[in-house]
């Protein structure tokens, strides 16, 4: 997760959450047609946080079924609350709303949105993160978060043509032993998963915590991949670790990776996608004298970039096309730029290739239409 790029960004971008109805508002763009290429394009998504789609009003939504009262006399109330100035004043909030997330149909209702947000921006296949060690301590039980999610993904597909899989997120700021727990709940439903990632807090909490953890992700059949947070503290050593030691099958960020010409070749050698979200974490600042664009680096680097909107409830209510066309005009990307990091986006699919042909055929198909 975003948290702390989220809090580092917000300083820039706070008129985003300032602006009134900005929820679900379409971003700012020069060339419509671009726009509308975009919009109506095949597309993934890898790297959304499902807790991180949960809307204001879903939140009311979901307590008043729940018997719960929210500190807030309504949605704008919610939305204007979407502030925050560090680190403990956001999580505060973030977690404060996944709290109205109790039963199964809280669960089913959270990812049916989601998917069908997606759907409805010709999104055919999606990853989605979900961050059970936060619901567990809460006494959630296991069965009713991916059980409800699954039937979710069931409904999206069979009703709106949107494939989807969920991988289960460690969150790296608990313990070694909370997030094994969780792993060892979510075992018996592990053909419900395809793979295990790694988010939130970076700060002295290195990948290599979780040696064990992927081993026995892998050892179960499940794909493995893991965040590397933009300007984190050892970033370069944690890119270096998850790419060489725990060897990952994929990478969420990873922007820092372009102030390493050997990472950068590691990752290449071994076919690395990126998955990049940059709304809020698109400029590298900590070791550059002047910011650098990520997705700009990372795409000159021949780096394998895909684009996805991370916690898009809390980032302006911009999704994947809001998020893919602000790309495009912060970063330049050129057409056949776009169109790269869009089949990015179906090679990196953790599906069988004859299924990614098919979802490249799509993508082809549309290019070469428009
Ligand atoms: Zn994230």
């Amino acid at each position: 997760m975003d948290r702390r790029d989220f809090i580092r960004g917000l300083a820039a971008t706070t008129a985003i959450f300032a602006l009134p109805g900005r929820g679900g508002a379409v971003a700012p763009v020069s060339d419509p047609a671009l726009a509308a290429f975009i919009r109506g394009m095949p597309k993934s998504e890898y790297h959304v946080h499902l807790e991180g789609t949960l809307e204001a009003e879903m939140k009311f939504a979901l307590a008043k079924r729940n018997g719960m009262n929210l500190p807030f006399a309504d949605v704008a109330a919610m939305k204007a609350s979407y502030i925050y100035h560090d680190l403990p004043s956001f999580l505060a909030i973030y977690y404060d709303g996944m709290k109205v997330l109790q039963k199964e149909p809280d669960f089913y209702d959270l990812a049916y949105a989601y998917l069908a947000k997606a759907a409805s921006q010709n999104v055919i296949y999606a990853e989605m993160f979900f961050d059970p060690q936060e619901h567990l301590k809460r006494g959630v039980a296991m069965a009713d978060m991916i059980g409800g999610i699954t039937r979710a993904r069931g409904d999206a597909e069979a009703k709106l043509g949107i494939r989807s899989q969920l991988i289960l997120c460690f969150v790296r700021d608990h313990s070694a032993q909370s997030a094994m727990a969780a792993l060892d709940a979510a075992l018996p439903f592990k053909a419900d998963l395809v793979g295990v990632g790694l988010d939130s807090d970076e700060a002295g909490n290195p990948p290599e915590k979780f040696r064990e953890h992927f081993a026995k992700a892998r050892a179960n059949g499940l794909k493995v991949t893991a965040h590397c947070d933009v300007d984190q503290t050892d970033t370069l050593r944690n890119i270096r670790t998850v790419l060489t030691d725990l060897k990952v099958d994929r990478i969420d960020h990873g922007g820092n990776i372009v102030q390493s010409p050997e990472l950068v070749a590691i990752a290449k050698a071994r076919g690395i996608y990126f998955t990049v979200c940059p709304t809020f974490s698109g400029t590298l600042r900590r070791t550059e004298k002047v910011p650098v664009d990520v997705v700009r680096a990372m795409m000159d680097a021949g780096l394998k970039v895909t684009i996805s909107s991370d916690d898009p409830a809390y980032m302006g209510s911009e999704y994947v096309d809001d998020v893919l066309i602000r790309a495009v005009e912060r970063s330049q990307l050129t057409r056949a730029e776009l169109i790269a990091i869009a089949r990015n986006g179906f090679e990196a699919a953790w599906l069988p290739e004859t299924d990614q042909s098919a979802m490249l055929a799509r993508l082809d198909a549309y290019v070469k239409a428009a």
